[in-house]
């Protein structure tokens, strides 16, 4: 899976990768879901440890497109863990309070604590596109950004979080489907918000902040991935993948009791 991470001297293209992408699961999805069920239990155990071992904190960047699948990623590949020790943090348009700040300070306070894992979905990220494509500010300050967040971002790594970011990759043609879905079945129709059409109707201009936010901020402590995500389940399958790998590199450890234990009979 790590062929999906953007190095940090990359300059990567979106145009270049394949968003119906499965790599070697191609034609093989139950052996995908097999894997993906593998997944999930070994994330359960690790998650488990990172609480119990209470030394790192991990954080997970979610952003994409509208209907890139953020919401499933955290309903599928989180499906089992502990909600004690994981936290969703979703950032909307920012409040007035928000607004009055800078954008980082609404991201500062939703980071990770030691033993927890964050999903951010949606993020500082938005401050770079939304931002750059509505202008919601001059360029002059979103420009300094992607330093900034790099900045941002060193600091808590330095400081013992562990950051993975995933760019849910889907085409134009997918969100079609997605998005009409969302018109025609009752079970999704909560989901459908007119403004999308809009943010639709500027694919080419996000697409083109997004290549600017990739490959600016992609560093070795703070990599993004590039996800195929056309299909559902190898996006799952990639992110949990990315997700086990980066836990067990961590080494982790049950902690060990204060005091010998081995004398103590209850009673
Ligand atoms: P959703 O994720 O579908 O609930 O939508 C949240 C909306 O909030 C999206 O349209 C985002 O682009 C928007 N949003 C998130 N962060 C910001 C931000 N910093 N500035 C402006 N809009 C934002
Ligand atoms: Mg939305």
């Amino acid at each position: 899976m790590e062929r999906y991470r953007v190095r940090e001297d990359e300059k990567i293209q979106l145009k270049d990768i394949d968003p119906g992408d499965t790599g070697k699961y191609d034609g093989e999805k139950d052996e995908g879901l097999e894997l993906l069920g593998e997944l999930n239990q070994e994330l359960e155990q690790l998650q488990e440890l990172l609480y119990a071992e209470h030394k790192h904190r991990v954080l997970v960047v979610l952003q994409g497109m509208d209907t890139s699948g953020k919401d499933g990623v955290i309903r599928h590949v989180f499906e089992g863990v502990n909600p004690q020790g994981v936290r969703v943090a979703s950032f909307k348009v920012p409040t007035p309070e928000e607004l009055d700040h800078d954008y980082l300070w609404r991201i500062h306070k939703q980071t990770p604590a030691k033993g927890e894992i964050v999903i951010f979905n949606r993020s500082h990220y938005e401050d770079v596109l939304v931002v750059r494509v509505h202008e919601l500010v001059p360029e002059m300050v979103w420009k300094k950004r992607y330093e900034q967040i790099r900045e941002f971002e060193r600091h808590l790594v330095q400081e013992g979080t562990i950051i993975l970011k995933f760019f849910l990759h889907i085409d134009l043609e997918e969100q079609k489907e997605r998005l009409q879905a969302r018109l025609y079945d009752p079970t999704k129709t909560w989901k459908f918000n007119p403004g999308d059409l809009k943010e639709r109707a500027l694919w080419d201009v996000y697409t083109e902040a997004y290549e600017d936010a990739i490959n600016k901020t992609s560093t070795v402590e703070a990599p993004w991935y590039i996800v195929p995500a056309n299909k559902k389940w190898y996006r799952n399958l990639v992110i949990a993948s990315v997700l086990v790998d980066a836990l067990k590199k961590l080494n982790m450890k049950y902690p060990q009791p204060a005091e010998d234990l081995s004398g103590i009979v209850i009673q």
